[in-house]
């Protein structure tokens, strides 16, 4: 059996148990090398053989992991944050179809899930953003031109960029032009859940300037949004007058008990 695994974030301790119990019983991990945590390697047995796909193509790899299936050995593929995101992980799958061998996925927790933690964040807030907009800019993998992030930036939604924070000045150029005001608070996340996480909050035109002067070129991500600092509105399932399936709501408020609903400002 062969099982796509993600390891979550960065932190050895973020990997589900799930996870966690498929490296106990691993014949042979093939991990990527360039941002799973290499302590996660320390849950395998000593018999484990342990590849790293940064240095191998996909065939290497392919080679690896269907010799040790058909072998009747466990395999696991160990993918940063979580299997769904960016991983290449589809033609992985494809292929173990064609080769007619049996897999399965456990996830993971996501890097833009540790962002969030990060900086104390929550993406959707009432009568901000409802959405969250994952996405990131065009590298050598080209992004359909319908799916520009000056298009996405129309909707004024939270939106986290993967992979881009080599390209910050044309981010926040297509930021601004597609929408976001100048000052609209925005993040950079660095290694969020490592223990070198650093965590560096700016506003949309101050991006490239905030990585350029902290010298953060790769492994981040790129928070946008309102979300990020000002007003909302509080949730309406907690408030004592909303009845809902498991809490019926009171008729009137006492004044020293309530908090008004409408605007709360934060931080
Ligand atoms: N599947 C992964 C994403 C892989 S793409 C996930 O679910 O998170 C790799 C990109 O993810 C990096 O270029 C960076 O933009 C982002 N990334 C991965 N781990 C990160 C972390 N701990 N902190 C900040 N960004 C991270």
């Amino acid at each position: 059996m062969i099982t796509f695994v993600g390891a979550g974030p960065g932190a050895e301790d973020l990997i589900t148990v799930r996870g966690q119990n498929y490296l106990r019983n691993a014949d042979i991990i093939v991990y990527a090398g360039s941002l799973v945590n290499p302590k996660l390697l320390g849950y395998a047995r000593e018999s484990c053989e342990i590849y790293n796909s940064a240095t191998m193509t996909l065939e290497e790899v392919m080679t690896v992991m269907t010799a040790g299936a058909r072998a009747g050995k466990n395999v696991v593929r160990l993918h940063t944050g979580d299997t769904c995101l960016y991983g290449a992980v589809k033609e992985q799958m494809d292929w173990l179809e064609e080769e007619q061998i049996a897999y399965e996925i456990c996830p993971g927790v996501s890097s833009f899930c540790g962002a969030a933690a990060a900086l104390n964040a929550e993406y959707t807030l009432p009568g901000v953003s409802q959405s969250v907009i994952i996405t990131r800019m065009a590298g050598r993998t080209p992004v359909p031109e319908r799916e520009s992030i000056r298009g996405f930036s129309a909707h004024h939604a939270t939106m986290v960029v993967f992979l881009s924070t080599g390209m910050l000045p044309e981010l926040q150029k297509e930021l601004m032009e597609g929408g976001y005001e100048p000052d609209t608070p925005a993040a950079v996340v660095y290694k969020a859940t490592w223990p070198e996480e650093k965590v560096f909050r700016c506003t949309v035109e101050k991006l490239a300037e905030t990585a350029q002067e902290n010298g953060i070129r790769k492994t981040a991500l790129i928070v946008v949004g309102n979300v990020l600092d000002g007003e909302y509105q509080r949730s309406e399932l907690y408030h004592p007058q909303f009845t809902t399936e498991f809490r019926k709501g009171k008729e009137s408020l006492s004044e020293d008990s309530t908090r008004e609903p409408g605007n709360i400002r934060f931080r």
